[in-house]
């Protein structure tokens, strides 16, 4: 039997309901909405951590949504299965009118949203769906001549320019939760129903500190320093609202714009150049004969290279999901240039580790680091791990905090020599891209 006349808004990387784009359009119908969530199975046997961080992560965010429409005398209908099969589920469940939902902007999810689409059609079902998690989206900041930026910095001249009252408001979701469907709670599967098993965790908050933005610019390269705003996680999974946070990086810090900016620089690239997951953005750098050595890159991985800010990064990033952002690029160059291990074995490693692990930036920053990326640092300029740890660690703090064994007898010594390897990964990048190299 089916319940009559609903619209559904799918939850994916949005999992809130303040300031919620898709969510208010939804809430504006005349037909109440039921919100759901799908724990995609395709996502879900991929992940080989059986306390994957992030699945708990959003149990945790599914369990608070579910906690908040129970005061409004709603449920979150949470199902586990391929989307398109979900799908089939939920109209023989619900008599649907509408189905909306915000716009995610990764291959996988592009495949998708476009069967889930047909099959809706097929259904006579509509569907609406918005940009939410950006500023700015797809084509909406490109040149003159309606191609993509893929320079950095004349893509933000432009994002800014553009920027008005108009894009940064909110939507108030919140204050039309009383259009939600209301219907007896539905359980939420355990953890343990996922497949996962639960875990101590010790998430960041998903508020703001204003002073540590509006101080950023002075505090965000020194990883002993709590200097960022750890906000990653958070704006992967939509738990915070991006309009609410450029809003107050607009006021208060122009470098932290600036950051915000670089995300959306690199959902706009993998939106027009989908292809960047699998090759180089620069052809040419996919000639570079990797020497791709297994155990070096295990020593990388386990934090053991004798290099101690690469050590401690990885360290950092193997216990606790996170890795600074100046150590992410000193690693990361690390591997690609001093060990020539390929850009893909990184972005995996990282891929697998980081709690906010995001296709778009985590691909679009270790091409950079490679050299391989639209607006990447030069094949030419290899950072000197040891000169960024004097620079950014001088007092050794962060260091010592991961390292503990650092300037014992136990502490490994470097698995490569700096000048060695820097001259090797000037030839070998040199020789793929046929230029002279001095
Ligand atoms: P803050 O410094 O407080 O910055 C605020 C927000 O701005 C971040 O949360 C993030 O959304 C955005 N941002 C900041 N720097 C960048 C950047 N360089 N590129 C894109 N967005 C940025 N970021 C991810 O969100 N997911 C990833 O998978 C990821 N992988 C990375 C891999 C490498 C090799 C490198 C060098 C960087 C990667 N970054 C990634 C970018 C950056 O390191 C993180 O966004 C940042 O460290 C997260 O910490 P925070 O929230 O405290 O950031």
């Amino acid at each position: 039997m089916s319940i009559n006349n609903v619209n559904i808004f799918w939850f994916r990387r949005d999992l809130r309901l303040e300031d919620n784009a898709g969510l208010f359009y939804a809430l504006k119908q005349p037909d109440p909405v039921q919100p759901v969530f799908i724990f995609d199975t395709a996502i879900l046997s991929e992940l080989e951590d059986r306390q994957d961080k992030r699945v708990l992560f959003i149990h945790a965010a599914i369990t608070r949504l579910q906690n908040e429409l129970r005061q409004m005398g709603s449920t979150l209908d949470v199902r586990i299965g391929k989307p398109v099969a979900v799908f089939k589920e939920l109209v023989n469940t619900y008599s649907i009118g509408a189905v909306f939902f915000n716009h995610d902007y990764e291959p996988y999810a592009r495949e998708r949203d476009s069967e889930i689409y047909s099959f809706l059609q097929s259904e006579n079902i509509t569907v609406h769906h918005f940009k939410d998690q950006v500023i700015f989206e797809k084509n909406e900041v490109i040149k003159s001549d309606n191609t993509p930026y893929t320079v950095y910095t004349p893509y933000a001249n432009k994002w800014k320019s553009q920027l008005n009252d108009f894009y940064l408001r909110s939507y108030p979701s919140a204050s039309c939760l009383h259009r939600l469907y209301k219907q007896a709670e539905l359980p939420l599967p355990s953890v343990d129903q996922l497949g996962f098993e639960e875990a101590a965790t010790d998430f960041p908050a998903a508020a703001f500190d204003e002073k540590l933005i509006a101080d950023y610019h002075q505090t965000r390269d020194f990883p002993a320093t709590d200097g960022t705003s750890k906000l990653g996680l958070h704006l992967r999974f939509g738990t915070i609202s991006i309009r609410r946070l450029a809003r107050f990086a607009l006021k208060t810090n122009a470098t932290y714009l600036n950051e915000l900016i670089w995300r959306e620089f690199f959902q706009m690239i993998l939106w027009h150049y989908p292809d960047v997951v699998a090759q180089s953005f620069k052809k040419d750098y996919d000639n570079i004969r990797w020497r791709n050595q297994e155990q070096e890159f295990e020593a990388w991985c386990k934090g053991e290279t004798g290099y101690p800010l690469v050590d401690a990064g990885m360290r950092e990033l193997n216990q606790t999901g996170y890795m600074h952002n100046r150590v992410r690029m000193v690693t990361a160059s690390f591997l690609c240039k001093h060990l020539l291990i390929d850009w893909r074995w990184g972005e995996a490693y990282f891929a697998k580790k980081l709690l906010d692990y995001d296709l778009a930036s985590n691909n679009g920053n270790w091409q950079w680091a490679a050299g391989s990326g639209c607006d990447a640092a030069p094949y030419f300029r290899v950072f000197n791990p040891t000169l960024q740890l004097k620079k950014f660690d001088p007092q050794l703090k962060y260091v010592k905090r991961w390292v503990p064994e650092f300037g014992t007898n136990k502490y490994p010594a470097p698995i490569v020599d700096h000048d060695m390897a820097r001259k090797r990964a000037l030839e070998v990048y040199g020789k793929a891209l046929k230029e002279k190299v001095s």
